[in-house]
């Protein structure tokens, strides 16, 4: 039985000061082991928030990581320097990275790799946008995206990873894709890990939805068969956070 995890990706959003304030509302509210529940701040709020929720079940999860190990990256981070502050999760690959900062598939994989090599749980993003949705190629391109994501990640590290299923149109919308769509894009990818690996490794991973998951539609998503929890966004930062970590009860 896979555990769920939840993710609050808080993307550029909020100072150390306000993040410390944040943290105390949620903590005691979205505190449980009944699902993983993950805080992924921007860069310099890491420490506040890792101090913060010691003592918790609340992991902490960076945004992005650099995929060289160190050296003259003017601005990067480095996946050592994370996991040396305390950081258990990175997201990579999310899609406005992709799309602002010019990441590519084969960009990602070698900071899932490097994620890997620093005992980081990579959140591989990956999904489609409504132009490749209306020309039918959603499942194709988030195979694809799956892929080369995990190309040279032996089956022992892979099972430990979480993929999130994120439609580009969901995302920061207010559109959601119905739990039959994201639960279908979830299957593939599943069935795509399968072929890579084997149904172990399948079985193993960790798919989340994400796009606008909110209170109101968390619990029909996350009762798919195929989708383990969600990462969030936009109400990953308002104390609606606790009832989408607390969806089951
Ligand atoms: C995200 O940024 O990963 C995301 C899913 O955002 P939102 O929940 O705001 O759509």
């Amino acid at each position: 039985m896979r555990k769920k995890i939840i993710a609050g990706n808080w993307k550029m959003n909020k100072t150390p000061e306000e993040a410390q304030k944040l943290v105390e509302e949620l903590k005691a509210l979205v505190n449980t082991d009944k699902v993983d529940v993950v805080f992924c701040p921007p860069f310099v709020c890491l420490p506040g928030v890792i101090e913060a929720v010691k003592g918790t079940h609340i992991a902490v999860g960076a945004q992005n990581i650099h995929f060289e190990e160190s050296g003259a990256y003017t601005g990067e981070v480095s996946a050592e320097m994370l996991k040396n502050l305390g950081v258990k999760y990175v997201i990579l690959g999310h899609s406005e990275r992709r799309e602002y900062f010019h990441e590519t598939d084969e960009i990602v994989n070698k900071k899932v790799l490097k994620a890997l090599e620093h005992d980081l749980i990579p959140i591989i993003c990956v999904g489609e946008s409504l132009k490749q949705r209306e020309q039918g190629i959603t499942i194709d391109l988030v195979r694809l995206q799956t892929k080369i994501a995990l190309k040279d990640v032996p089956a022992d590290k892979a099972k430990e990873l979480v993929i999130a299923y994120e439609p580009i149109w969901a995302i920061g919308t207010g559109k959601t894709a119905t739990a039959e769509q994201a639960e279908e894009v979830c299957k593939a990818i599943r069935e795509v890990v399968a072929e890579i690996y084997d149904q172990t490794v399948a079985d193993a991973i960790r798919i989340q939805y994400g796009g606008s998951v909110n209170a109101g539609n968390a619990k029909e998503l996350f009762e798919m068969p195929n989708i383990d929890g969600g990462l969030v966004g936009g109400a990953s930062l308002k104390i609606d956070f606790s009832k989408i970590v607390n969806y089951n009860d």
